[in-house]
């Protein structure tokens, strides 16, 4: 074989039609046992995954650019996280460390409150999803306060069980069926600088949204007394990937000190290094009273941690605890990817992303459907218009690309409306990129002609 033609494992190859006839037949019995409430935006039945690549049941080979949707921070498999789980499993898989005490979930939360923003302590609480440490926030919020009320912003999304659905704003879909939902919870308007209103700066635009929770709700339906907490994502995830300007944290933390209320960032999605940085708040300079992370804290094991300052958590034995958080094999996990993410990944996630960005950032200019690219290190979103000037969302647009990609062995998914998220695992290379790159300008070619 010549050396031209030698197989390349970190490309993806298609050799089936999509779905195979193996990913069929599962897909058929799949639909008959498991809930339908699932959303599935292709048919991908994945049998493993090694770095950024994962192949299907048909041995058919995909470049993952979701990373098992922002999880997979070390990308599929990392050999040092999996000699980790191995390890512990076959010390110790479980003892509850809500009644007793584990070594690495110490050496753990040591980690985590030394990396914390801000030059506070802090202490740790651990769960085992994202949702679970937004109630743990929400929980220590009010017990802190003794206030009961919460702000949260349109568009964001905190989970889906009822204290944190209660937050969630970014699809009807998702509290459709379920109320009454946690009473004592207002919405603000997040600044998607993208739509803001004509004449209006980005900063502008992101202080008008500030001031509007003090002129409107504190005015009129609100007592800013009563609000325990502020809860929001620094960069919207679900919501479409929005960043918004540094000053609408300043103005956003400014008014929370004036009224005493915490300001909670949930870093679910955009912790863990996804932005290039440890923390996304490290961004816009800026410690919040309590933060939540989960999706890339223990590579794809289930973890999930509530982190505060350590005035503030400072609940009362029995206030609050989970059997299987901070279990020690997805401690062990998390403690191998902190690691990595420090050696190697953060510098990485960084220099990907830039790299990326200034390839994206002119697709405004070449593809009629591209409306707006943000990004912060890996962790980037594109929005996809009917038109540039209109800027009609253009969500039927965007499913079709996320299925040409997909087609064409690139995984990808959308966030909010009409967006395409690109969450790839923070270990791909330069070569990766290029091929995710050059697979979306074919796929955005190839919708101008629909
Ligand atoms: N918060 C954010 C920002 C998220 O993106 C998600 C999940 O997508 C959650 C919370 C909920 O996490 P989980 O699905 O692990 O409950």
């Amino acid at each position: 074989m010549l050396a031209s033609e030698a197989v390349r494992t970190d490309l993806p190859q298609i050799l089936t039609a999509l779905p195979g006839p193996r990913a069929k037949a599962l897909i058929e019995r799949d639909a008959r046992v498991l809930s339908p409430s699932y959303t599935r935006s292709y048919p991908l039945v994945v049998s493993r995954g090694e770095g950024a690549m994962v192949e299907d049941v048909d041995g058919n080979r995909f470049l993952d650019f979701n990373a098992g949707i922002a999880v997979v921070a070390t990308g599929h498999c990392h050999p040092e996280v999996v000699s980790a789980i191995q390890r512990q499993a076959a010390q110790l898989i479980h003892m509850s460390g809500t009644d007793f005490y584990y070594e690495n979930m110490v050496r753990l939360a040591e980690k985590l409150a030394a990396i914390s923003p801000g030059s506070e302590s802090h202490r740790v609480y651990f769960g085992n999803s994202g949702t679970e440490a937004t109630e743990a926030a929400m929980k220590l919020a009010r017990y802190y306060t003794g206030r009961d009320k919460f702000i949260a912003f349109y568009g964001g999304f905190h989970g889906r069980t009822y204290g944190s659905l209660s937050l969630t704003a970014s699809k009807v879909i998702q509290r459709r069926g379920f109320g009454p939902l946690l009473p004592g919870v207002y919405h603000a308007t997040f600044p998607d600088t993208y739509r803001r209103p004509h004449g209006r700066t980005p900063d502008d635009y992101a202080i008008d949204c500030v001031r509007a929770i003090e002129d409107q709700l504190f005015r009129h339906t609100l007592p800013a007394e009563d609000v325990a907490a502020i809860i929001v994502e620094p960069i919207q995830g679900e919501g479409g990937y929005l960043i918004p300007p540094k000053v609408f944290f300043e103005e956003l933390r400014a008014l929370a000190d004036r009224h005493k209320i915490l300001l909670v960032f949930d870093e679910v999605q955009s912790g863990m290094g996804r932005t290039g940085k440890m923390w996304a708040a490290e961004h816009f300079g800026l410690s919040p009273d309590i933060f939540t992370t989960a999706k890339g804290l223990a590579s794809g094991m289930p973890l999930s941690a509530a982190i505060a300052r350590s005035e503030i958590m400072d609940w009362r034995p029995g206030a609050h605890a989970s059997t299987f958080g901070g279990n020690p094999v997805a401690v062990a996990a998390s403690l191998a990817t902190i690691d990595l993410l420090e050696r190697e990944l953060l510098a990485n996630s960084e220099r990907m992303g830039e790299y990326l960005m200034d390839r994206l950032r002119t697709w405004p200019a070449r593809f009629r459907h591209v409306g707006d690219v943000r990004g912060l290190g890996l962790m980037i979103g594109i929005e996809i218009v009917r038109d540039q000037e209109t800027k009609e969302r253009a969500a039927d647009l965007r499913d079709r690309i996320v299925s040409l990609a997909f087609e064409r062995g690139l995984l990808i998914l959308g966030a909010g409306t009409n967006s395409i998220r690109l969450s790839p695992p923070l270990i791909i290379s330069r070569d990766q990129a290029d091929f995710a790159v050059s697979t979306l300008e074919e796929c955005l070619t190839a919708i101008e002609k629909i």
